[in-house]
């Protein structure tokens, strides 16, 4: 069985989270049918000349899984362990999150089995244009507009728009989001994520604590999305008392300067080397700290069964995709904890991206503030869509969590749309 076939528990796990969200909706088996798999899946070899003057050939994925509600719309993540399946998984995803967001996008996925590390910057810059390449077909600022994702970058996103430029004969800075500024981007792209965490967590405490001000918030992982998310809080008036990396953690009861500790990070690559405070090894320690807010902003799996029960925040802004399993949500849940999701929390990025594109499709240049407003506007009323909607849920049944809610609207949202379009 090569990678292209293997099975894989992510997609498992998705299809479930579709399934139930179709339960609680009422929506028809005719429609689970019709979200639960891609429209079109495109599978290229990609010849690259090495460095060493070898030909190797990678393989490459763009999965354009819905376009119920406008063009396929998600990122292209270069990993060496990525499938087929994984990618399925992750389109379904950008389906769900871009239609939660408000915004006219199906969802897509792409994926090159890489470790773009191993690369050299020649080998690296001809992978990205062969993908544009070999993908040029399917791609297109009104078809399917790619992004980055792990192991891409606004450099990838550069090389890609202009070999697609080059071979369409015209500037087409639409194709692609996530661009440098100097490329057709847009400087808020850099913190979107960060931020959009930041307005749910501020909007959270508003609903549920009494406002941000003064209140103590915790980041696991202060790398693009905690460390924005942290800012953006301190910003607003809350304390940051402890973040963490793979080097460990720093603990302030009386709040970290996030500035300073972002420089620290930054230069040294390390957060221990934060000059103040309490040091502690165990980079999962501002789960357990004395917090009212906690950002689990570093990766999957890190609130689980074994763990729940350390946390004392009231409130879990997901930065993250996935930092809590569904078993250890149940139990905080039953404990009043509420969580924000992760495709709610974490959709800045995406808000972005689309805000980019309407830029470029219009040649218009929209300045940082007004730009900011915007993606601060579109996360706050997402925001107090999804807690409406969860009050409702809440109210018949107890054990209904924001993610439920969320889940509901953003499939409501499609459902709506393939029926008008006679498609159901
Ligand atoms: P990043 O690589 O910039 O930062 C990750 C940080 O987490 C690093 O500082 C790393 O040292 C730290 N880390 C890794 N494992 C850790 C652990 N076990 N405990 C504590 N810290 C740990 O990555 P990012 O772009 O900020 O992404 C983080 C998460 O946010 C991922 O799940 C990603 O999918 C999600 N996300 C990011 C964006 C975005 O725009 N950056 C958008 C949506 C979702």
């Amino acid at each position: 069985m090569n990678a292209s076939t293997q099975r894989s528990q992510f997609l498992d796990n998705v299809l479930k989270i579709i399934r139930r969200g179709c339960e609680l909706g009422g929506f028809p088996e005719e429609f689970y049918e019709l979200i639960s798999r891609p429209e079109r899946v495109v599978i290229v070899k990609i010849p690259v000349k090495m460095d060493s003057g070898k030909l190797k050939v990678f393989e490459g994925y763009r999965v354009q899984h819905n376009s119920a509600l406008g063009p396929y719309k998600g990122g292209i993540r270069f990993h060496p362990e990525v499938t087929l399946e994984d990618d399925i998984a992750l389109a379904t995803i950008m389906t769900l999150k871009n239609s939660l967001a408000g915004i006219p996008y199906g969802g897509a996925k792409g994926a090159v089995r890489v470790n773009p590390k191993e690369l050299s910057i020649r080998e690296l810059e001809a992978l990205c244009r062969g993908y544009a390449r070999a993908l040029r077909d399917v791609l297109g600022e009104y078809i399917d507009i790619p992004a980055p994702d792990v192991g891409t970058t606004a450099q990838t996103m550069a090389w890609m728009v202009d070999e697609y430029s080059k071979l369409v004969g015209r500037n087409s800075p639409a194709v692609f989001t996530a661009k440098p500024p100097e490329l057709w981007g847009n400087p808020v792209r850099e913190y979107a994520t960060g931020f959009g965490c930041a307005v749910v967590s501020r909007e959270l405490a508003n609903e549920l604590l009494g406002g941000l001000e003064g209140k103590k918030v915790a980041i696991q992982g202060f790398g693009n999305t905690g460390q924005w998310h942290a800012y953006f809080v301190s910003k607003m008036g809350a304390k940051v008392v402890a973040i963490s990396d793979t080097s460990g953690t720093v603990y302030v009861p009386e709040g970290i300067d996030i500035e300073l500790a972002m420089k620290v990070k930054n230069t040294t690559g390390k957060v221990i080397n934060y000059p103040k405070g309490e040091k502690i090894p165990d980079p999962q320690a501002p789960l357990y700290v004395d917090a009212d807010i906690l950002g689990p902003d570093a990766m999957e799996n890190q609130i689980t069964l074994d763990n729940y029960h350390k946390i004392k925040a009231k409130i879990i802004v997901e930065g993250a995709n996935g930092p809590t399993t569904p078993e250890a949500e149940a139990k905080l849940s039953e404990r009043g904890v509420i969580i924000a999701p992760d495709f709610l929390a974490n959709a800045g990025g995406v808000i972005m991206s689309y805000l980019e594109w309407v830029e470029n499709l219009q040649w218009y240049i929209w300045d940082e503030d007004e730009t900011r407003a915007k993606l601060e506007r579109i996360m706050k009323n997402n925001f107090l869509r999804t807690w409406k909607k969860f009050e409702e849920l809440r109210s018949a049944n107890k054990s209904m969590t924001m993610r439920d809610a969320a889940l509901v609207l953003s499939l409501e949202r499609i459902y709506r749309a393939m029926k008008l379009r006679g498609w159901l």
